[in-house]
């Protein structure tokens, strides 16, 4: 056997040994260690991870007593993994999508999404909210929970639920004989009954989240962008039948009324949120909802809109009208005390450019340390997951990242992730 070859068969043996004991631990040697919660950096720690799980966070560099994996982060900043709780992973921004949507079938655009999947992963996000695709998103969820491909930990909308014409009716702009009526089933209702089977729908197909357009949306092919387009009854319908199945629930708005009502009918999270009143701000601080601004693809869309036919003639004015407020409402926000959970919209902006929002946020006013808890333990808490995952401590699941500089002085150093670990496994070192 060739030498290569033999060090290559001795290395599989050695994993497939570990794997067989079925335990795997390993001590992460931390030169700085980022506490989210407590906002604060701590010298020399040492990270004990068993399997999936962090094991234990001890001071000083602990070294196993057995031959335990050690991993050397002396010089790094080492902090939880990043949320991103808005994303489309089924999709990407280019001038052909609209075409490519005739063209495309469903295993042309999983494979090219197992792509997006891994560069999320390797940007330091290891868990996203798939705010909303064709149910592709579903077999992604599933084939990264099962080791087929590389990606961040999802939760999954499946596909948006609208109202006919609104944002998410998935046959918007497409010529009669094609459009036909669709229906709860599809995701498009009309009445507080239809936005029940729905939701219950979307529980069968295997959504986690529930998504809703409370409003117009920038992107689909119909001339408005920001009126309202559930009722109030329609929303508290879709919120109620959530709750039974354990589930939270987001609305894509960008005029104050749909929002308005979005946050009246009991929505968790408010995406974009561009035209929010001081009274929808308000309103969000005293029933706890959190907005989740998606800087990113405000500026992106504003910025592509220039670009002659990047988008159809009928997206153009309105994301020029809409991109560029989107970083200002963020700044009124956070500033009113408005709960922040960090999102991006990619998808709509580049997969893998996720952390380009901390540095909107922190250039819009926001604390570098906030920035951090937006995409940590505040996201878990959205998900209500914060007993498994959004901070590095003892039984929770051994997400962590790392950067060479600290970046509560230098925020955009978190857009060069040297060190990714999901679930207890290195995927970037
Ligand atoms: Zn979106």
């Amino acid at each position: 056997m060739p030498f290569k070859l033999r060090i290559k068969s001795i290395i599989a043996f050695v994993l497939f040994a570990n794997f067989l004991i079925g335990q795997e631990t390993s001590y992460i040697h931390c030169g700085f260690f980022l506490d989210v919660e407590k906002s604060s950096i701590q010298k020399e720690v040492t990270i004990i991870v068993e399997n999936d799980l962090v094991k234990d966070v001890v001071q000083g560099y602990v070294n196993p007593k057995d031959n335990s994996t050690v991993i050397n982060l002396k010089n790094k900043y080492v902090m939880p993994g990043f949320m991103d709780m808005h994303v489309h992973l089924e999709q990407e921004s280019n001038p052909k999508r609209y075409e490519e949507g005739f063209r495309n079938n469903d295993a042309d655009i999983a494979l090219k999404a197992t792509t997006f999947c891994e560069k999320t992963l390797m940007a330091g996000f290891t868990t996203v909210r798939d705010l909303g695709g064709t149910g592709i998103n579903v077999s992604l969820r599933n084939a990264i929970n099962n080791s087929y491909i590389k990606g961040p930990r999802i939760f999954t909308a499946e596909k948006s639920i609208a109202t006919t014409g609104g944002h998410a009716d998935p046959t918007n702009g497409v010529k009669d004989e094609l459009r036909g009526d669709p229906g709860p089933a599809e995701g498009v209702i009309n009445s507080p009954e239809e936005a029940a089977k729905a939701v219950r729908q979307r529980y069968k197909n295997g959504a986690d989240v529930i998504k809703i357009t409370a409003t117009g949306g920038v992107l689909s092919v119909a001339k408005d962008g920001s009126s309202p387009q559930f009722t109030l009854e329609e929303i508290e319908a879709v919120v109620k039948t959530a709750k039974d199945y354990n589930m939270i629930t987001a609305a894509h708005a960008h005029g104050a009324e749909g929002m308005k009502r979005a946050v009246l009918g009991g929505i968790h999270s408010i995406e974009h949120g561009t035209m929010m009143t001081e009274e929808v701000m308000d309103l969000m601080i005293s029933k706890g909802t959190y907005y989740v601004p998606t800087i990113s693809a405000g500026k992106f869309v504003a910025d592509k809109a220039k670009i002659p036919g990047f988008y159809p003639a009928i997206i153009v004015p309105k994301a020029l009208a809409i991109g560029p407020q989107i970083q200002q409402t963020f700044a009124k926000a956070y500033k009113r005390g408005v709960k922040i959970a960090f999102g991006t919209d990619s998808g709509v902006s580049i997969h893998g450019d996720n952390a380009d929002e901390f540095v909107f946020m922190v250039e819009a006013g926001m604390n570098p340390w906030d920035a951090l808890k937006s995409a940590t333990v505040n996201a878990a808490d959205l998900l209500n997951m914060s007993d498994t995952i959004g901070s590095i401590s003892k039984g929770k699941k051994a997400d962590i990242v790392a950067v060479s500089r600290n970046p509560i002085e230098e925020i955009a150093i978190l857009k060069k992730v040297d060190f990714v670990m999901k679930d207890g496994k290195v995927f970037k070192q």
